[in-house]
This record gives C-alpha cells, sequence and structure tokens, in this order.
C-alpha cells in the first residue's frame, strides 16, 4: 500500500489539460522557483493518505476525460502516484497530465523503475522549473522553457504550448482557490 502527501483533489478542472478532468495536486517540493506558482505546496508536512483510502473516496461512477497531476512535485512521490495512476488508466482514461519541476532528461537519468514506468503510461508530460521571467501568459505551461510531451492524443493537446491560458475559480469555505497556471506576476525583476 503506497501513501500520497496530498494537498487537494478536485473535479472538474477545466485549465490544466483536455475536457473536464480529475486534479489532484501533491505537497512537497525543493525546487524553490522564484515566484513559485504554488508556494504553499512546497512544504512536504502533514499527514500522508493511503491511495486507497483517496481512491475508495471517489464514487464508483465516477467519468472524466482526464486526469491531471501536479504539486509540488509529483515525481518525489512516485510510488504513490503511479498507483493513483494505473486505477485512473483501468476506471477512467488513459489521458493522464503530469506537471513536474523536474526536466524529462533529469527523470531518465535516474533510472528508477517507478519513475520510468510513469513516463511509459501517462499521455502528456510538462517538464521543468517554473522561470517567472519566461512566463509568457500563454498556454498550460508556466513558463516558455518548460516543454510539453505529449505521447498520446496529440489532437486534443495541440494547442496547449501556445494558446490561450484560462483560469478557473472555485469557491470554498472562507476563501476562492484559483486552478489553472497564473499569470506573470506585474512585480518582476528579472530574477529566474
Ligand atoms: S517546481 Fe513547481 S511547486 Fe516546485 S518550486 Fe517550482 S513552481 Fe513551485
Amino acid at each position: 500500500m503506497s501513501r500520497l502527501c496530498l494537498e487537494r483533489i478536485y473535479y472538474p478542472v477545466l485549465t490544466l489539460g483536455y475536457g473536464k478532468r480529475l486534479g489532484l495536486w501533491v505537497r512537497g517540493c525543493s525546487r524553490n522557483c522564484y515566484h513559485c506558482t504554488s508556494p504553499e505546496l512546497q512544504d512536504y508536512g502533514g499527514e500522508t493518505q493511503e491511495v486507497a483510502d483517496i481512491i475508495r473516496a471517489i464514487p464508483e461512477d465516477f467519468q472524466a476525460d482526464g486526469l491531471t497531476i501536479s504539486g509540488g512535485e509529483p515525481f518525489d512521490q512516485a510510488e504513490g502516484i503511479l498507483e493513483l495512476i494505473h486505477w485512473f488508466r483501468e476506471k477512467i482514461s488513459d489521458d493522464v497530465l503530469v506537471y513536474t519541476g523536474y526536466t524529462l532528461a533529469e527523470l531518465q537519468a535516474r533510472e528508477d523503475p517507478l519513475t520510468d514506468q510513469i513516463l511509459r503510461e501517462i499521455a502528456v508530460l510538462i517538464d521543468g522549473p517554473y522561470v517567472e521571467a519566461l512566463n509568457d501568459n500563454r498556454g498550460i505551461r508556466g513558463s516558455s522553457n518548460q516543454k510539453i510531451y505529449i505521447w498520446k492524443y496529440p489532437e486534443r493537446y495541440r494547442d496547449a504550448d501556445g494558446g490561450e491560458r484560462t483560469v478557473q475559480f472555485v469557491g470554498e469555505e472562507h476563501s476562492l482557490l484559483q486552478i489553472g497556471v497564473p499569470p506573470k506576476s506585474e512585480n518582476i525583476d528579472g530574477h529566474e
């Protein structure tokens, strides 16, 4: 049984991939990108959850066009992420999109079987650290240095790199949650 340090799971996510998606955000990332798009998710603290329990909380008849996994750094929790991907591919769809702060070359250099398995099973990878100065407010990647590897469904993701970017606002108990890649900060000073 694998576990995940999970921040949030939400449906429907409309701004991070094709169609209506299940969105999952893990906690924990050590990259410390300048103007990190999710600074509240850098901390690895908090309780972990069994992936089986996360799955059990999702209705049996759940439908979605795909799964988007972000964070935090998903590949720092490869075992739990892989279990979740297996379930999603078997029950719902093989359109799985993963954001990572690592480059594809860094992931491949790990020579880690779990990492390699994730890369074989997902449809889309958006890789590399977020660079605020290269946020051009286009597409579903945070900055133009990040590459989008489309291994399945090229027709669904043809605008992923340069298309119009949108964000979605969702009401939470006492706040408004923004889902989607945020626009470039207005106070950019050139630091990366
Ligand atoms: S890789 Fe993502 S979560 Fe990690 S510090 Fe950079 S922007 Fe933040």
